[in-house]
């Protein structure tokens, strides 16, 4: 019984390793909206102000963590005209247990002092605005654009993206910028906000970078690296310095 079932799952991966380039873009992201139908940002905020303050604070560290940090944040300041008037000892406390807190409290008073200067406190709506903003660059206002009106001008590519992305086939590039351009032909403009979010809730559910679950996962039969995934999209190890 036990020699059967390990017969069929190495025939069920052999069917899936029959060599596939490249995972049908739009099927493979509604099966994707399917499994993850719940699939949101998971910065907790109210309003784009909060939310884009929350993007910047998520530099380099989880959402986890930012959505521990804000509600503190936001009681104090809930808006940009408040945050634009606190300074930057009032705002480092409450900021603290984020990696580069210093710079980050930094751009939070920047970019709130800006949005008052400019703006009329409010946050603008393009692109080309928002990444004027002190330490806001094309992906946060991508994920600004894209949760608050769905008009993103391009696919918010963060680790989970970049890792599915290359083992579905849908990219052969490393680097963000290009992985978006990537994305951006093959997805239609609709789909680029929810194509962030259900790529990061399944490679935070499923595909996880050191051992995706391929016998879990509802799109094997689409994905190319299905069964051989563990090296693909992979950073590389880093390298030890001796003596
Ligand atoms: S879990 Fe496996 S089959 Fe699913 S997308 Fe990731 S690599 Fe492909």
């Amino acid at each position: 019984m036990a020699a059967k079932k390990k017969t069929t799952t190495a025939s069920t991966r052999a069917k899936a390793q029959v060599k596939k380039k490249m995972a049908p873009p739009v099927p493979t992201l509604e099966r994707l909206e399917a499994i993850h139908p719940d699939a949101h940002c998971e910065l907790d905020h109210e309003g784009p102000f909060q939310l884009l303050v929350a993007t910047v604070l998520s530099a380099q560290t989880t959402d986890v963590n930012v959505n521990k940090a804000t509600p503190k944040l936001f009681a104090a300041y809930p808006d940009a005209r408040t945050l634009a008037s606190a300074t930057q000892d009032d705002v480092e406390p409450l900021v603290s247990t984020l990696g580069f807190f210093r710079q980050k409290a930094k751009s939070i008073i920047g970019l709130s002092k800006k949005l008052v200067a400019s703006h009329g406190g409010a946050v603008p709506r393009t692109l080309a605005e928002l990444v004027e903003l002190p330490g806001v660059g094309r992906k946060t206002a991508n994920v600004v654009l894209g949760v608050t009106w769905n008009t993103p001008e391009g696919v918010v590519v963060d680790t989970h993206v970049q890792r599915i992305s290359q083992r579905l086939g849908w990219t052969k590039n490393t680097d963000p910028v290009k992985i978006e351009q990537d994305l951006v032909k093959l997805l239609p403009r609709e789909k680029w906000d929810r194509t962030s979010h259900v790529l990061i809730f399944h490679g935070r559910r499923i595909c996880f970078a050191r051992k995706p679950s391929c016998e879990k996962c509802g799109i094997s039969d689409m994905c190319p690296s299905a069964f051989a995934a563990e090296n693909v999209g992979r950073k590389p190890p880093r390298l030890r310095v001796t003596g």
